[in-house]
C-alpha cells in the first residue's frame, strides 16, 4: 500500500479561541471513524478574517468552523452560502466543494435534531416562546419556522434585536412571529407547546442566573429547552422540572451542530455518543 502523510485538515478560526472544546469532540470522532484528519484551534484576531480565509484556501483546508467575532464577516469572502446561513445573515461552517468555499450554518439544525431525537418534539404547527434574538436565537428561530413552527413568540431584552428577528421570520417563512417586550417576571401565554432559552443567562460561571419568567406559568404538556451547554443542567432547567415540564439540555445541540459539520466535510456519518462523551470529558461532567 502506498503511504500517504497528508491530513486533511479543519478547524475553528475565533478570537479568543483558546477555550473551544470544539477540538476534543472532533478529534475522538476522526479517531473512533479512522480517518486521517485534523482539527486545528486557530486564533484569527477581528480584521485578520479575511487573510485567515485566504490561508485556507492556499492550504488547501477542507472546512472551518467560525466563532465570536466572525461568523457574520465571513460571509464576504465565501463563493456560496446555503439559504437558511443566509437568512440568519451568519455561517458557522464553512465547507469546501472543488474550489468553491461554501457557508452554512449548522447551530440551528443542530438544535432542531436535538429537539427531535433527544426531546422526541416535531415543531411542525407549534407554538413557541423563543427567549432571545442574538446569534443562537436567530439560528434557532430561522430553523423551527423553516420546520412549520405555527407560531413564534420572541422575547429579548433589547426591543430591536426582538423585532428584527420577528420581521425576518413573518418576511421570509411561512410561520408567523410576534415581538413581545421582556416585562419583569414574563408570564408564558397559555397556548405555549415549547419554550427555549436562547439567552445567554446561565452560561459558566454565572451559574446561579436564570431568565426572568414567571416558573409558575410553565405547565406540564410543555418541553422547555435550554441553550447553555456549561453547565447543561441550568436553574432554568431546574425549575422547569420542578413544574412539570419536560426539559432539554443545550449539550445535545452543540453535539449535533458540530456532527452535522462532520458529516458535512468528511462524508462520514459522525459517531455521535462518542463525541458527546469525549465533549462531556472537556467541560468536566
Ligand atoms: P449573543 O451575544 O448573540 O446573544 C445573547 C442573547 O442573550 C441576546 O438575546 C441578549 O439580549 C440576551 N441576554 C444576555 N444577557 C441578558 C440578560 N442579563 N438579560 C436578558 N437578556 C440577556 O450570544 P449567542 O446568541 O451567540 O449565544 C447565546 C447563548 O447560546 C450562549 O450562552 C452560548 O453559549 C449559547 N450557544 C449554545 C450553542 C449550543 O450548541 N448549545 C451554540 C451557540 C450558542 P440583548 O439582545 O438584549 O443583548
Amino acid at each position: 500500500m502506498t503511504v500517504n502523510y497528508l491530513d486533511n485538515l479543519v478547524g475553528v478560526f475565533g478570537s479568543p479561541v483558546a477555550e473551544n472544546p470544539t477540538v476534543v469532540m472532533m478529534e475522538a470522532g476522526f479517531r473512533e471513524r479512522g480517518l486521517n484528519w485534523k482539527y486545528l484551534t486557530i486564533e484569527v484576531r477581528k480584521g485578520d478574517l479575511e487573510d485567515a480565509i485566504r490561508g485556507l484556501r492556499a492550504f488547501n483546508m477542507r472546512g472551518i468552523n467560525l466563532t465570536i467575532p466572525h461568523k457574520i464577516e465571513v460571509l464576504r469572502y465565501l463563493d456560496e452560502v446555503a439559504d437558511d446561513a443566509r437568512l440568519m445573515g451568519a455561517v458557522n461552517t464553512v465547507r469546501r466543494e472543488g474550489s468553491k468555499l461554501i457557508g452554512e450554518n449548522t447551530d440551528g439544525k443542530g438544535f432542531l435534531r436535538s429537539l427531535k431525537e433527544d426531546g422526541g418534539t416535531n415543531p411542525a404547527g407549534k407554538k413557541i416562546v423563543l427567549l432571545g434574538a442574538g446569534g443562537a436565537a436567530r439560528a434557532i428561530g430561522v430553523e423551527l419556522a423553516l420546520a412549520g413552527a405555527q407560531y413564534l413568540r420572541i422575547v429579548n431584552r433589547t426591543p430591536a434585536r426582538g423585532k428584527e428577528l420577528a420581521e425576518l421570520i413573518n418576511s421570509k417563512t411561512a410561520a408567523s412571529a410576534e415581538y413581545i417586550a421582556w416585562d419583569v417576571r414574563f408570564i408564558l401565554p397559555e397556548d405555549t407547546d415549547i419554550l427555549v432559552n436562547a439567552t445567554s443567562i446561565g452560561l459558566f460561571p454565572d451559574i446561579e442566573a436564570k431568565p426572568d419568567i414567571d416558573y409558575r406559568s410553565i405547565r406540564s404538556g410543555m418541553i422547555v429547552c435550554d441553550v447553555i451547554p456549561n453547565p447543561p443542567r441550568t436553574v432554568f432547567l431546574k425549575e422547569a422540572e420542578n413544574n412539570g415540564a419536560k426539559t432539554l439540555d443545550g449539550l445535545g445541540m452543540l453535539v449535533y451542530q458540530g456532527t452535522i459539520g462532520f458529516k458535512m466535510w468528511t462524508g462520514v456519518d459522525a459517531p455521535v455518543s462518542e463525541m458527546k462523551e469525549a465533549l462531556k470529558q472537556a467541560f468536566g461532567l
